[in-house]
């Protein structure tokens, strides 16, 4: 059964760009309950519950399952990837990734144009998402939205970095400036 992932750092570690009290809750509230939902719905399902999560979202459409349950899987299941995910990429203590950035730029162009890419993905998602850079199947890298908590894993991409647009992410402090939280949230990202 899964367990909430621990940050690795203090929940006020990311002001001001990230607020305490956001990460506290988005921690120990929003990914709590996508754990549990997750485990809830794997108890009915012994056999798939060993099978890694990735690789449930991977062959989602595959499964055995009852048609809800399919559901609960694929937001709950995304849910705790996409945060824990999430907590690592913003750990201050990450070092730069030379070769995503040299990849990055060849893919690109640059570094700014990813990231004005990345950005627009992240402004145009209508409602909830996330913004994502992912490997794709072929080994490339591509920048794409994803609404709810649709994961890359159910196309077969591995997510490199992904930002969480859903409000909880980012309403006690922005408000409803979506567009300025993208923004600041680059200040705690040191992988690129
Ligand atoms: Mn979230």
């Amino acid at each position: 059964m899964y367990t909430l992932p621990e940050l690795g750092y203090a929940y006020d570690a990311l002001e001001p760009h990230i607020d305490a009290r956001t990460m506290e809750i988005h921690h120990t509230k929003h990914h709590q309950g996508y754990t549990n939902n997750l485990n809830t719905v794997l108890e009915k399902y012994l056999a798939l519950a060993e099978t890694p999560v990735e690789k449930l979202l991977q062959t989602l459409d595959s499964l055995d399952m009852d048609a809800g349950d399919k559901t609960t899987l694929r937001n709950n299941g995304g849910g705790y990837l996409n945060h824990k995910l999430f907590w690592e990429i913003m750990n201050p203590n990450n070092k730069k990734d030379d070769a995503l950035v040299a990849e990055i730029t060849e893919t690109f162009g640059s570094l700014e144009a990813m990231k004005e890419t990345f950005n627009k993905n992240a402004g145009s998602q209508f409602g909830s998402g996330w913004s994502w850079l992912v490997r794709n199947a072929e080994g490339k890298l591509e920048l794409y939205g994803t609404a709810n908590q649709d994961s890359p894993y159910l196309k077969g991409h591995t997510p490199l970095l992904g930002l969480d647009v859903w409000e909880h992410a980012y309403y006690l402090k922005y408000q409803n400036n979506r567009g300025d939280y993208v923004g600041e949230w680059w200040n705690v990202v040191k992988l690129i």
